[in-house]
């Protein structure tokens, strides 16, 4: 007999059967969404040198000390410093440069007066520096200075060997001269979808038949989270076929083996059994709704997950389980989800199961607030499409009022 487990004991015990995939080195270009392997390290300072953060010009802070609106100090312009050049200038008492935003200061110089502090407050394209200038206002050391290493040090790790790459995350390795990146390989995962009823989008529906949606939601997600899908069509509820699928999985050189249906009492059992010839599976009744049943093992030591047949339960069913064994596979250590806390703006009835509900959560005047989409029958997909997140209602819980407290999963940005 299946045992009853919870869904974090079910989740502990699946993911222990995957482990980081191994290291590829990629384009930093195409590295968006990739999973770093290794640590960075920083083989320089950040900013490299001393350089403005205005237009303006570089001046000693001692110089400008007693500079104010009624009283300008004049200062004699001894050069003129683009962004991109090391000038051999040393800016001396009494004297100034003319600096551009990002170029390197110059020796002498400790801090930078704005344009707009100076009586040459001129900035269209290709006007030549004056001779001299006055500053109106003092300026402290390191005013408008952007100091090597302010924020970067040379040899610092910068981002650790989890990171999923973010667009920003990119942007700061090219500022780190970072070329090529090692990164996790994606995991490939094969999905199939089981079942005599299932016909493929483009043929008619013959009486008795429908689409199979649930290769094309299942391919959707193996693609937002990161994963390269391996569809491997339609089966029909044959051992047979089975068996020439599940070696196709194989030679495909797939990190993880996914099925949707045939796994609940009945169905289930030729999948099962064509699994359990070369491999070994374990059936679960998982205390969660909808997807209480989930099918768990592995084919040819291929790590084999069979989700539920029901549309809004193999949904949920990858969510909860699949979602973290990519990301695992993919190398990111926390697999957790944010979750926000809202408000119900109906009672709620659950069966004791840990449940996951579909809702449209929104805001008022800063309160987070949900109600439910509809039905929650696990082939109603349609009040999974109008949902924007997912309520979790704890084991145990059989009812809750209206204005209870839940946490509830994003599966939008709101
Ligand atoms: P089963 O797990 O085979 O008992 O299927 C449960 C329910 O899910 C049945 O109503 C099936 O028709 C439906 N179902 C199974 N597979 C799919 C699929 N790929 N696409 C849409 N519905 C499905
Ligand atoms: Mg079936």
């Amino acid at each position: 007999m299946s045992e009853l487990l919870s869904v974090s004991e079910a989740q502990q015990r699946l993911l222990s059967a995957f482990a980081p995939l191994d290291v590829e080195r990629i384009p930093l270009a195409q590295a968006v969404g990739r999973v770093l392997a290794e640590p960075v390290r920083a083989a320089f300072d950040i900013p490299p040198f001393d350089n403005s953060s205005m237009d303006g010009f570089a001046v000693r802070a001692d110089d400008v000390g007693a500079a104010r609106q009624d009283g300008g100090v004049e200062l004699t312009v001894i050069g003129d410093i683009p962004a991109g050049q090391m000038m051999d200038i040393t800016v001396g008492e009494g004297q100034a440069a003319r600096i551009m935003t990002g170029a390197p200061l110059p020796s002498g110089a400790d801090a930078v007066v704005p344009v707009e502090e100076t009586d040459f407050n001129a900035r269209q394209p290709g006007i030549a520096a004056p001779k001299t200038v006055q500053v109106f206002r003092a300026f402290k050391t390191g005013e408008n200075v952007r100091p090597r290493g302010q924020d970067v040090r040379v040899n610092e790790v910068v981002m650790g060997s989890d990171t999923r790459l973010r667009p920003q995350d990119v942007g700061f390795l090219a500022m780190l001269g970072v070329a090529y990146v090692p990164v996790r390989r994606l995991p490939r995962v094969a999905v199939f979808a089981t079942g005599d009823e299932l016909v493929p989008l483009g043929s008619k529906l013959a009486p008795g038949k429908i689409y199979d949606s649930n290769s094309y939601t299942l391919v959707s997600q193996i693609e937002k989270y990161g994963a390269q899908p391996v569809n491997l069509g339609i089966v029909p509820d044959d051992v047979g076929a089975v068996q020439i699928c599940l070696e196709r999985a194989v030679s495909e050189n797939v990190d993880l083996i996914l099925s949707s249906a045939g796994v609940s009492v009945g169905a289930f059992d030729f999948v099962r059994h064509v699994v359990e010839q070369r491999g070994r599976l374990g059936f679960w009744r998982v205390n969660m709704r909808p997807g209480k049943p989930l099918a768990f093992g592995e084919y040819r030591g291929i790590p084999f997950i069979g989700l539920p047949g029901n549309p809004v339960s193999a949904f949920v069913g990858f969510e909860v389980f699949v979602r973290p064994a990519i990301q695992k596979m993919g190398g990111i250590k926390a697999t957790g989800r944010s979750v926000l806390r809202v408000k119900l703006l109906e009672a709620i009835e659950s069966d004791g199961r840990e449940s996951y509900l579909r809702a449209v959560i929104s805001n008022e005047n800063g309160n987070w607030s949900a109600r439910l989409t509809g039905h929650q029958g696990s082939g109603n997909l349609r009040s999974l499409v109008q949902a924007n997140a997912l309520l979790l209602v704890p084991s145990g819980v059989k009812s809750l009022p209206f204005g209870a407290e839940v946490d509830a999963w994003l599966l939008d940005d709101v």
